[in-house]
């Protein structure tokens, strides 16, 4: 079971979202930028926040000279705020060891801090046209369904995701045409193979989906439970953060105790961001965004 390479592309090309991060003139640092912040953050959130980071900071040298705590705040309301220490500190490297550019290979890009699987082969595809297996989560449910005929993924596997991705992609020597098909894969399943009702009347893939042929049967697998974000560590981390980012300097613990009132899960999230390096103590017991002290 395969994905005709023709079909999906002519989908794409009608109807791939314009994208700033796809632009000819996009540079390859843009392109690492876009793919790290839009990991966990959705198209619409990422858009303003990697405009203002491109105008800031065009270069990865750019990004390496500005100090941890800049870059915290530049990073807002994204979330996962340890990605923007990431593309920090990978850009130091870029700057250090590959002369201020992106590299173009899986194995180098992924020598880089802080870049996995995922991101080096979306690099190495989008940014440079090279043929790479690109697996996230939506390209995950479409193989699911238009290959193997399942309703949903189940647990992921890199090994096994990548190899049955690398199968689908087109034969031959014109890289760029393979790195599009895993643009356009990846499009499929953001815009029509969604996770809850596919839209499966607007597929190219319909008439050899192989979950249609199958008559459409229920997952079965493992499920993991919904993630609710209220009240959870993630949140009050992000809560402290927001007292750190709304200051120009140091502030005393009781200010931060302000941010959310169980005295226990407050003083454990501010434990773990010290720990992750997002939060510096200063010598008098105070706490500031990281070199902001
Ligand atoms: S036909 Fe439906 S289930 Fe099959 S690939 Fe398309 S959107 Fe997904």
């Amino acid at each position: 079971m395969s994905i005709d390479p023709q079909t999906l592309l002519d989908w794409f090309d009608a109807n791939a979202r314009d994208l700033p991060w796809r632009h000819a003139d996009c540079t390859p640092w843009g392109v690492l930028v876009s793919e790290i912040m839009l990991q966990q953050t959705p198209v619409a959130r990422v858009l303003p926040v990697w405009r203002q980071w491109m105008e800031r900071w065009p270069k990865p040298a750019d990004l390496a000279a500005a100090s941890q705590g800049e870059v915290l705040r530049a990073w807002g309301k994204l979330g996962y705020p340890r990605r923007a220490l990431r593309l920090h500190t990978a850009a130091n490297t870029i700057v250090a060891e590959h002369g201020g550019e992106v590299p173009a290979d899986v194995d180098t890009l992924l020598s880089l801090p802080g870049i996995g699987a995922y991101t080096a082969r979306a690099v190495a595809a989008f940014a440079y046209g090279r043929r790479a297996p690109v697996v996230d989560t939506n390209v995950r449910r479409v193989v699911a369904r238009a290959v193997h005929g399942a309703a949903e993924a189940g647990p992921p596997s890199t090994k096994r995701d990548l190899d049955d991705v690398e199968a689908l992609l087109p034969d031959g020597p014109d890289e760029a045409r393979a790195a599009r098909f895993s643009a356009a894969l990846m499009e499929l399943g953001a815009l029509v193979c969604i996770a809850r009702k596919p839209r499966c009347d607007d597929c190219p893939l319909f008439a050899d989906c192989a979950w249609q042929k199958a008559g459409r049967p229920a997952y079965t697998g493992p499920t993991r439970p919904t993630q609710r974000y209220s009240g959870t560590d993630r949140h009050v981390r992000g809560l402290l953060l927001d007292v750190l980012r709304g200051t120009t300097g140091p502030v005393e613990k009781a200010q931060l105790d302000l941010a959310w009132p169980k005295a226990g899960q407050r003083d454990a999230c501010l434990a773990s961001l010290l720990s992750d390096g997002l939060v510096e103590q200063t010598a008098d017991g105070r706490f500031a965004l990281p070199g902001e002290h």
